[in-house]
């Protein structure tokens, strides 16, 4: 092919070939711990990063190479490194930047487990986040100190229905010579391409829209390759010589793929926490699907958020596909395929009236889940954002008399009528 192969062709070749011993089109699921070394010489060249290859399964595996170069082109990096979890890859993209006594600067809106990985268990390994409204692009630049590492953000924040203005946050880290590493989970390389807008690294939560259909735990991070972790003395892992790989230098090394390296040789390595090749598997069969989805899942997501926002028992809906919504602008310009399908609903009824829908619908299921084909419905202030304390629940877009909809693939007709059932169980 002459001319660069579109998203639709990509997501089903990209990283793919036939396999090589036996032909079988379809990605085959390497289940296996260890790969034999052709000779002691092969194996000392592997182990010194000095030849690329397969050595065990806790750093690389065949089936998950695959699925980190599709997801690399996917997203416009240069690679990627799966992992276990959208969360183990948060962890996994600060890695190889924070020491203690660093601190992240992170957009208050979050995930729900985001807010508390990153303001509670990030501090006992020394590091420490500071939130900020990433509206507010003068709090975001006096939050950045010294011992700054990255800041961090959302593209479509979950669950609020708020789009990060991305290329305001890229120029603001690039000032300060930081990484802005932007989760584009909710988004999917289909709606938003954070590279393009200046972000660094892309972490995501393979569990969501990349899988689409709620069959795997997994992350992953992609990484830009285009940030210069030579340029100051902040990212000594891997500028300098590093002491968990026998000093050896990532960046002078590997160049651009220093980041990708690094987290496969240390990261996965010593961190463990690595994606198995059936979750690989299922990853890569959910993407040759994605723009068909995303496309369904958006319109649907347009039909039944503008259908709820008439309705007597809703207060507002917090979708920023609507036309009342403050970002609308932001999403033609920033997200011109749509805003995503995570939205959440007021209900005039509060808590009660809340607690009332999730249990009176019966086509959507009550779930700590988003992203599947599947509609879905969780009351965030009782369940995913329990832990927060109210105002970080406000902040977060998770108020008591809020419900979040994750809007699935189905007949859209068939959402409203029962919304429009339990809705009205709701008011009585
Ligand atoms: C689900 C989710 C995560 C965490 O991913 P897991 O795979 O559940 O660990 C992180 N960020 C966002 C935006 C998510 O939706």
């Amino acid at each position: 092919m002459t001319k660069a192969p579109g998203f639709d062709t990509l997501q089903i070749h990209a990283g793919a070939r036939p396999d090589p011993a036996t032909g079988a089109r379809q990605t085959p699921i390497y289940q296996t711990t260890a790969y034999v070394f052709r000779d002691a010489d092969h194996a000392a060249a592997l182990f010194n990063l000095q030849e690329v290859g397969f050595i065990y399964s806790r750093l690389t595996n065949p089936t998950v190479a695959v699925l980190q170069e599709r997801l690399a082109t996917l997203e416009g990096g240069v690679g990627a490194v799966c992992c276990s979890s959208g969360h183990a890859a948060q962890i996994m993209a600060l890695f190889p930047l924070m020491g203690p006594g660093c601190n992240i600067v992170s957009s208050t809106r979050l995930y729900g487990g985001t807010v508390t990985q990153f303001s509670q268990t990030i501090r006992r390994f020394g590091w420490s986040a500071r939130f900020v409204d990433t509206e507010d692009l003068a709090a975001v630049e006096a939050a950045i100190d010294a011992d700054t590492r990255a800041v961090f953000c959302e593209s479509i924040a979950n669950p609020g229905g708020y789009v990060t203005d991305i290329p305001a946050l890229a120029a603001i880290a690039d000032r300060h010579g930081i990484p802005l590493i932007v989760d584009n989970t909710s988004a999917t390389p289909w709606l938003c391409r954070p590279i393009e807008m200046g972000a660094t690294l892309v972490v995501h939560s393979l569990t969501k829209y990349l899988t689409g259909n709620g069959t795997v735990t997994g992350g992953a991070i992609v990484d830009s390759g285009k940030f210069d972790w030579s340029a100051s003395d902040k990212f000594p892992s891997l500028s300098q010589p590093e002491p968990a790989y026998h000093g050896l230098k990532f960046h002078e090394t590997f160049g651009n793929l220093a980041f990708t390296f690094h987290g496969i040789a240390v990261g996965l390595r010593d961190l463990g926490m690595t994606l198995n090749p059936q979750a690989a598997h299922y990853t890569l069969m959910g993407i040759e699907t994605l723009s068909l989805r995303m496309e369904r899942h958006v319109e649907n997501a347009r039909k039944v958020s503008e259908w709820l926002e008439n309705h007597p028992a809703v207060e507002a809906v917090t979708y920023a596909g609507l036309p009342s919504s403050p970002w609308h602008d932001r999403v033609k310009a920033l997200y011109p395929r749509g805003a995503g399908a995570l939205f959440t609903v007021a209900l005039k009824g509060g808590y009660d009236a809340c607690v009332k829908l999730v249990d009176g619908l019966e086509l959507f299921s009550h779930v700590a889940n988003l992203g599947d084909t599947r509609s879905l419905i969780i009351h965030s202030a009782s369940t995913t954002h329990r832990q927060l304390s109210p105002e970080q629940q406000v902040a977060a877009g998770a108020a008591p008399n809020v419900v979040r909809l994750s809007i699935g693939t189905e007949d859209p007709q068939d959402l409203i009528a029962d919304l429009s059932q339990a809705l009205e169980k709701a008011s009585t």
